[in-house]
């Protein structure tokens, strides 16, 4: 059993380091479990800073935004264990490629695998940040249940006609395009008529009214369509064969995403412990307990995920990953409300004058209740697992 990387690897990882020592903007490598507040303006309101910016354009110019892609795509044709060298040594550092992950994550590689030529070469800027993309896809009526979506866009011969509403819709507010799921065939059973459409969001018809988190923050929003036009060359893919595309958007959505959820559990064991240091609870036996607890829990799912990218990577599927979104999700919010819990006098109180490290361990909580419901809630995991991983019937 061979349990280290090789030399090419352990260079891989070396020139990495390098590049973040040299490159990488303070701003960057602050605690960002969450937005912080300078991704949002003085209403709370989403905005990309000029660091987040120029740091994506850096990485994706010296091939570090998505290492396994080739370098017109702001990669270096890194292997897949390089892939997750990479992920993990940006994940233990808590440094984010962008503060907006759709484009380079979802709508790239969707339009990459599914897009016209025209189409495909709007990925270098999606990937890049030059081009900001939300993902229409979740409705008052359809979330779990996406195939349910109802927005429509009507066939008018040289184009379509778009009405509907979407909702939580993250980077609305900042973003000029939408990967936006339609129903181009209402008479069609659900999962058979839906099409996909690159909708520019300065298009008469379209309004977008923040929605704010629990913090305080709005980082997603409402997206309304009233009678909007779309130029028939805007369809991805196939007409009325959408369905294919959401699966491929949230496999891209899901996949390395284990990777980034054990590194963020494993720092945020580091710093409870630093905490409960600086507050000489070392000898509190219950506290001891739960730490030592998620510690083990931590370790774990480690192990679990590389025992699935082992299998993944030689061909096989990766069942254990299904768990890992679930998994990584729920320990975070356990382990957030430690970090607050540990704080007596600081509680929930997110205000960064009273709370310790500047309110990181109130706003993470907050935040991380929506981790166990976007890109699907546990519930729906939950299900994924026991019909596909455990061969249980359908309920
Ligand atoms: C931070 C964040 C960002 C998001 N960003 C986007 C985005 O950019 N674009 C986008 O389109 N959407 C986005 N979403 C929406 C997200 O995908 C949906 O919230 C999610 O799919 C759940 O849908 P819903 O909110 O309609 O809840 P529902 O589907 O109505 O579910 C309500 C509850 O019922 C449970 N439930 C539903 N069906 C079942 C079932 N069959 N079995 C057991 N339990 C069930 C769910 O687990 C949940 O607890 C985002 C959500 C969050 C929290």
């Amino acid at each position: 059993m061979k349990l280290s990387f090789s030399p090419e690897d352990e260079n891989f990882r070396s020139e990495l380091i390098a590049f973040l020592d040299e490159h990488c903007p303070a701003e960057a490598k602050k605690n960002r479990d969450l937005i912080g507040s300078d991704c949002v303006d003085e209403d709370g309101i989403m905005m990309i800073p000029e660091w987040a910016k120029q740091w994506q354009a850096t990485l994706f110019d010296h091939g570090w935004m998505i290492p396994s892609y080739p370098v017109e795509l702001g990669g270096r044709n890194a292997t897949p264990l390089q892939t997750m060298i990479y992920l993990e040594e940006l994940a233990s550092r808590g440094i984010p490629r962008s503060v907006h992950f759709g484009g380079y994550a979802i709508v790239a590689p969707s339009l990459l695998e599914f897009g016209n030529d025209a189409q495909k070469a709007l990925a270098p800027a999606a990937i890049r940040g030059d081009t900001v993309w939300c993902i229409g896809m979740s409705e008052p009526g359809a979330g779990s249940d996406l195939a349910a979506l109802s927005t429509r866009a009507e066939d008018k011969s040289d184009h379509f006609l778009v009405s509907g509403q979407k909702v939580w819709t993250s980077y609305a507010m900042v973003a000029s395009k939408c990967f936006c799921y339609v129903r181009t065939d209402p008479e069609a059973p659900k999962h058979k008529g839906i099409s996909v459409l690159i909708i520019d969001l300065d298009t008469p018809g379209i309004e977008v009214r923040p929605l704010r988190h629990v913090t305080g923050h709005a980082e997603f929003a409402e997206v309304f369509f009233d009678e909007v036009k779309v130029p028939k060359e805007n369809l991805v893919g196939e007409l009325n064969k959408g369905w294919r595309i959401t699966m491929g958007s949230l496999a891209h959505e899901r996949g390395g995403l284990w990777v980034t959820g054990v590194a963020g559990c494993q720092r945020a064991v580091d710093d409870i412990v630093a905490m409960i240091k600086r507050r000489g609870l070392e000898n509190d036996a219950a506290i001891r307990l739960k730490v030592a607890k998620l510690y083990a829990q931590v370790h774990s799912l480690r192990a679990m995920g590389w025992k699935g990218f082992a299998s993944f990577a030689q061909g096989s599927s990766a069942p254990e990953h299904s768990f890992m979104k679930v998994a990584t999700s729920e320990l975070q919010q356990t382990l957030f409300e430690l970090g607050m819990d540990i704080q007596e006098s600081g509680l929930a109180i997110t205000d960064p004058a009273v709370a310790e490290e500047e309110g990181r361990w109130q706003n993470t909580f907050f935040g991380a209740l929506a981790s166990t419901i976007g890109g699907g809630t546990s519930e729906i995991q939950r299900n994924i697992i026991a019909q596909h991983v455990l061969q249980l019937p359908k309920n």
